[in-house]
């Protein structure tokens, strides 16, 4: 296939990409948006092993293993544990940019300054990007060893390594005869600088962290595109990167964290606040058919989402729940915080999965704009997202994070098992506010008990 011929469907890949990006801004085009984006993925994917005198049988290996890998993972995912794979795609994204940035300079030593500014610049952010997103995904995962990491002197040692790899890239790019080592080594010191980077960095703020890690595996793999003069490679990886820093800002600005922070992995306070015992000591608790009252005299509803309702895969029966209510002429609408759950969109993707209409979900903003005239808000397996000590207490681990202000519901009906600790690990006083009752229990089966308990008052 002729070079031009190459170049122009790699054009037709990337205005595939741009539109699936657009179709991502709106739940009722996102599935049409990842379609499109997956469709430009496979026409780059195809065009580019059409080209002259490519040895298909290791990539024919590969790709069998790597499809395989990835199908198995796509359909064993729990959905509670998407946050843990994305970070491993992110990490596995720059570790390829490492190595074929690696490999091509093993052939072409010899590169022009341009080329080998490039590699060292896929080496490192690919580096950073995989060994960084593999503590994400251990920390996502719990793993005991891994969380909290944190010593004095961290952001000065993350300083040094990161002027140390600045080093060695310029002695990749000036002294030809020893890049491949300096490569190697700039690796080895970037993969050091990404545990350190991301070890330090509380739960709190680990949703920025994914969406930078993101960004970053972009990068990496527009710089690798420079390396191969790929242009398709450059633009998807450039679209990454510059996707993955909106979403980066955006989490910052709903977490209330700075970039710079996180990027240098600022410690978290250590939210030894009050503890859970003078906390919760006037929780009330309820049950559904109380609950059910409550509701049966409303006439404006807010349901909170948060994790919770991913664990007990309530979305279908908080979905039923509002159509109810809403057949009986009570207004039901869902206040949707950014970082709720796991992921970005994480409550957007489940309730479009059980039919909630896009016009019910509410942003934090709109939906505490008018919070002091709901009657009722049922927060459901949401925690941190609604805790007020993030306006209250300065040395809180989430202090300053915005939050969907509950509290200035008239009731607040609280469902979750127990008064265990949210993602951030404190308690959270709305448990035992005045107008806060608990109802204790597994989400989708006290959701279910509530629907009985109307349609039996009815
Ligand atoms: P939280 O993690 O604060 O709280 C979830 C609550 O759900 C828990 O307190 C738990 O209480 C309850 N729960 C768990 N299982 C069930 C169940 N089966 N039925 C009912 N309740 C249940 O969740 P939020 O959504 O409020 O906040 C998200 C947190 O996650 C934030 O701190 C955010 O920073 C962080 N985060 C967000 C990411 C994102 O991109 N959205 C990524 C990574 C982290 P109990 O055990 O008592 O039932």
């Amino acid at each position: 296939m002729s070079p031009a011929i190459t170049d122009l469907v790699y054009l037709l890949a990337a205005v595939l990409f741009i539109f699936g990006l657009k179709g991502l801004t709106h739940p009722r085009t996102a599935v049409r948006g990842n379609l499109l984006g997956a469709l430009g993925m496979l026409v780059a994917v195809v065009v580019t092993l059409l080209a002259q005198g490519i040895d298909y049988t290791l990539i024919v290996i590969g790709l069998v293993i790597g499809s395989a890998i990835g199908a198995i993972l796509a359909l064993k995912i729990r959905m509670t544990a998407m946050p843990q794979l994305v970070a491993l795609f992110n990490g596995f994204g720059g570790g390829a940019s490492v190595l074929v940035a690696g490999a091509y300079l093993v052939v072409r030593p010899d590169s022009a300054a341009d080329i080998l500014v490039a590699t060292a610049a896929s080496g490192l952010i690919g580096a950073v990007t995989f060994s960084g997103s593999l503590i994400a995904w251990a920390k996502l995962e719990e793993l005991k060893a891994i969380r909290d990491v944190r010593f004095t002197g961290q952001q000065a040692l993350n300083a040094a390594l990161f002027l140390v790899c600045l080093g060695l890239g310029f002695l990749l790019v000036t002294q030809p005869a020893s890049a491949n080592l300096c490569y190697w080594g700039m690796v080895a010191v970037a993969l050091a600088l990404g545990v350190f980077l991301v070890i330090s960095i509380g739960g709190a703020d680990m949703p920025v962290v994914i969406a930078l890690l993101n960004s970053y595996s972009g990068l990496a793999a527009a710089a690798t595109g420079f390396v191969l003069s790929n242009n398709v490679l450059i633009i998807s990886g450039s679209l990454v990167g510059a996707s993955g820093i909106i979403l980066t800002r955006i989490m910052c600005a709903a977490m209330n964290r700075s970039l710079a922070n996180v990027m240098f992995g600022t410690l978290q306070p250590s939210g030894d606040g009050a503890s859970a015992d003078d906390v919760y000591a006037t929780v009330k608790s309820t049950s559904p058919e109380e609950v059910a009252m409550l509701l049966e005299v409303a006439s404006r509803v807010v349901i909170v989402p948060g994790y919770g309702m991913a664990v007990a895969q309530a979305q279908h029966s908080v979905s039923e729940l509002a159509k109810l209510l809403q057949a009986r002429q009570v207004r039901v609408e869902f206040g949707i915080h950014p970082v709720a759950g796991r992921m970005p969109g994480h409550m957007n993707v489940l309730l479009a999965e059980a039919d909630v209409p896009y016009d019910s979900l509410k942003e934090m903003d709109e939906i505490n704009s008018e919070m002091e005239q709901v009657d009722v808000a049922i927060v459901l397996g949401a925690n941190d997202v609604v805790n007020p000590v993030a306006r209250t207490d300065p040395n809180s681990p989430i202090a300053g994070m915005p939050i969907i202000n509950v509290d200035q519901a008239r009731t607040v009906i609280v469902i979750k098992r127990s008064l265990s600790p949210g993602f951030a690990g404190i308690p959270n006083p709305l448990f035992a506010a005045d107008n806060t009752l608990m109802l204790f229990g597994d989400g989708r089966r006290m959701v279910t008990d509530i629907i009985n308990a109307l349609k039996e008052a009815s």
